[in-house]
């Protein structure tokens, strides 16, 4: 990259004190500054008013050494994320929330493949074909059942799995209350579960044979340790006796999308200086059938 004067930045915005978008942030950092990215944060106080916290996403939106911007949740109240995200320049939201991003996204023409989801359907890519199936195939005979809807994860996600030919059922708080979630998960093939809900499935869910991606994330107490851990929305050890397969918490889905953050940095600084990507970064993405 240095060879072709390309020196990729990346940004966040936080605001607030929230525990995992610091701790998200600490690591983003790290790996960015690790592989010779130029890095910044604005860090903006919990009662940052909107204008604000807009005025500092414009900052690195002018900023020429910054090529992605990540807006870390949650947001503080006061602070719209409709606002924020469309305050975003649509070619460093390597996230794809801005609406015009979303939107492409949508239409099978995305700028960038926003990187849980994208990790998400890296990991299923991968595992599918290192089992011997034919990934195609296999996801236009399956049901993805999603749970969560949110637009950085699971409305995403269920992109993706339409991308790839798929029957996608998206399940959020509605459906749980109507009864139905339970009902839609016992009758996936792949589940992909991102309610931020510890525990919300279990083995007695799942189907057998399900593959199953735990994308949650939560910090629960500990009294043995005397602090907080870190669980999924799944609860482990059950999914796993009844699945084919399942990802764990720490350490499944989370590793892989600080990666595909750095792709997407990446992906956006070659654009900006007409630099085509070695690998594109829609690389992974299985053809929806013709
Ligand atoms: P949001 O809170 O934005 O969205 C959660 C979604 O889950 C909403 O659509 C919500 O429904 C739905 N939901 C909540 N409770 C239930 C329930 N009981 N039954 C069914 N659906 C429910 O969270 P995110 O999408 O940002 O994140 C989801 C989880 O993934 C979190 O634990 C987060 O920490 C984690 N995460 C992990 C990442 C990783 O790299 N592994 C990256 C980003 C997030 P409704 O819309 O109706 O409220």
């Amino acid at each position: 990259m240095a060879g072709e004067g390309l020196r990729p930045g990346l940004a966040t915005v936080i605001a607030g004190d929230s525990y995992p978008a610091h701790a998200y942030e600490r690591r983003v950092r790290r790996l960015a500054e690790d592989l010779g990215c130029h890095y910044a944060c604005e860090a903006l106080p919990a009662d940052v008013a909107e204008a604000d916290a807009v005025a500092a996403t414009g900052k690195l939106n002018a900023d020429p050494r910054i090529s992605g911007i990540l807006v870390l949740r949650p947001l503080p109240p006061q602070v719209s994320e409709a606002a924020l995200y469309r305050a975003l320049d649509p070619l460093k939201d390597i996230e794809c929330v801005h609406p015009v991003n979303a939107g492409l996204l949508a239409l099978d023409r995305p700028r960038f493949v926003p990187s849980t989801p994208a990790s998400v359907f890296h990991l299923l890519d991968r595992y599918l074909e290192e089992s011997g199936d034919d990934a195609a195939e296999f996801y236009r005979s399956s049901s993805v059942v999603i749970v969560g809807r949110s637009a950085n994860v699971g409305r995403p996600a269920a992109m993706l799995a339409m991308q790839r030919g798929a029957t996608v059922i998206s399940c959020d708080v509605h459906s749980a209350r109507a009864g139905l979630l339970h009902d839609h998960v016992a009758a996936a093939d792949i589940l992909v579960v991102a309610a931020g809900v510890p525990g919300l499935l279990g083995g007695e869910h799942v189907k057998d044979g399900v593959i199953a991606v735990d994308v949650g994330i939560n910090a629960v107490p500990d009294q043995v340790i005397g602090g907080v851990r870190l669980v999924g929305d799944l609860d482990y050890d059950s999914v796993a006796a009844r699945a084919r397969a399942v990802t764990p918490v720490p350490g499944g889905v989370g590793p892989v999308t600080y990666t595909r953050l750095l792709h997407n940095t990446v992906a956006a600084a070659r654009a900006g200086l007409g630099v085509a990507m070695a690998r594109p970064w829609t690389e992974g993405l299985v053809s929806a059938p013709g």
